[in-house]
């Protein structure tokens, strides 16, 4: 067995130590006879699974006690379109700040069914930064401002959590929740989507201040509505079950680790090495976003002449590298070096990166 360095963005790389428990308790989960997969989720066993999993969630991101957390299926997309449904009246003001296409992409779930007001945008400038708090429009009457953390395609996170007075914060934090401490108690809401830093596709997490679901929100049905999945224990339907058990086996060897501390400071050694491998250069890589606000956790960077991104891509991967394709939408190349990403992992690619720059510059 081969097991590269995955880059890849999303799925994306988990622990191996999670994989190699999920593969051990395949067949059979403990001695209930059958695996988690095949047994009911209103059952003893996954219950625990369940009850488990979120408590752990709560300790690994010290999620205070005002706050649900639902598990949902259908993505970080799907939380896109059911928070306008969930938390605004139709046709109500709702403040987005754009540093990315998955800020966008939220703007497109939204906008048929509130007013959407573009309070901030680096768009103009290629996603490079973050808009300067002096230039955010902000509505006195909006439902939400929503932000996505960090850009998982333009490799840019906020890293300060933005003041938006009596408004509640909304963040998609869908490739970097667990990557560093976290105060959840500034924001109204947070999702994620697994398939980055919490497990595997086909699972996502929303957080959210338990008064927020007092309000009415808009006509939908119950099956989009957060309150009701909340006192179903998110499980209105079958749940994802397997991606749910997937998901707790990552948080818990998070914890296992040393936690969000010790993640992040394992980041930003990651991140530091990788951009010096970028900006050291001399320009044969580059990546274009202001350095402070850099992601820690998907680095796009740009060979200085495309025509040998295939021999640089056929290199990494002979190199054992895998997935460092960029992005359609920009291009380039994009390492993905998320909490699962070992420090080896990414010296690896910091030490092809020189070597493929001294046989081709
Ligand atoms: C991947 C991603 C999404 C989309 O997630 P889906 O689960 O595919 O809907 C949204 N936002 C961010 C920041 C992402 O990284």
């Amino acid at each position: 067995m081969s097991r590269a360095y995955n880059f890849s963005a999303g799925p994306a790389t988990l622990p191996e130590a999670v994989l190699r428990q999920a593969q051990a308790e395949l067949l059979e989960f403990g001695d209930a006879g059958a695996s988690i997969v095949e047994l009911s989720h209103r059952g003893a066993e996954f219950m625990e699974v369940a009850q488990r999993t979120e408590a752990e969630l709560r300790a690994l991101l010290s999620i205070p006690d005002d706050y649900a957390v639902l598990f949902t299926a259908g993505g970080a997309t799907t939380v896109q379109a059911l928070l306008p449904l969930n938390f605004a009246h139709p046709g109500q003001r709702c403040d987005y700040v754009l540093t990315g296409h998955w800020g966008r992409t939220a703007v497109k779930q939204a906008a048929a069914v509130v007013d959407v007001h573009i309070a901030a945008s680096s768009e103009a400038t290629g996603f490079d930064r973050i808009p300067a708090d002096a230039d955010w429009q902000l509505s006195k009457d909006a439902a939400y401002v929503h932000v996505t953390a960090n850009e998982t395609i333009h490799g840019v996170e906020f890293r300060d959590v933005p003041t938006t007075g009596d408004v509640p914060l909304f963040a998609d934090f869908s490739s970097s929740i667990a990557s560093e401490p976290l105060d959840v108690s500034r924001y109204g809401a947070i999702y994620a989507g697994a398939q980055k830093n919490l497990g595997p596709v086909g699972i996502t997490v929303l957080i959210v201040r338990r008064d927020l679901l007092q309000r009415a929100g808009q006509p939908r049905a119950d099956i989009f509505d957060y309150g009701l999945q909340l006192a179903a224990g998110s499980m209105l339907n079958t749940p994802p079950s397997w991606n749910w058990y997937m998901l707790g086996l990552t948080v818990r060897w998070m914890l296992d680790e040393g936690g969000v501390t010790e993640f992040a400071a394992r980041n930003a050694r990651k991140a530091a090495t990788l951009y010096r491998a970028i900006d050291g250069s001399g320009g044969f890589y580059r990546n274009a976003v202001d350095p402070p606000v850099r992601s820690r956790m998907n680095v796009p960077f740009f060979l200085h002449d495309a025509s040998l991104d295939g021999a640089f891509l056929a290199g990494a991967r002979e190199a054992g590298l895998i997935g460092l394709k960029g992005h359609k939408v920009v291009g380039g190349m994009r390492a993905s070096i998320y909490n699962a990403m070992p420090e080896a992992g990414v010296q690896a690619l910091a030490a092809y990166m020189a070597d493929f720059m001294h046989e081709r510059g």
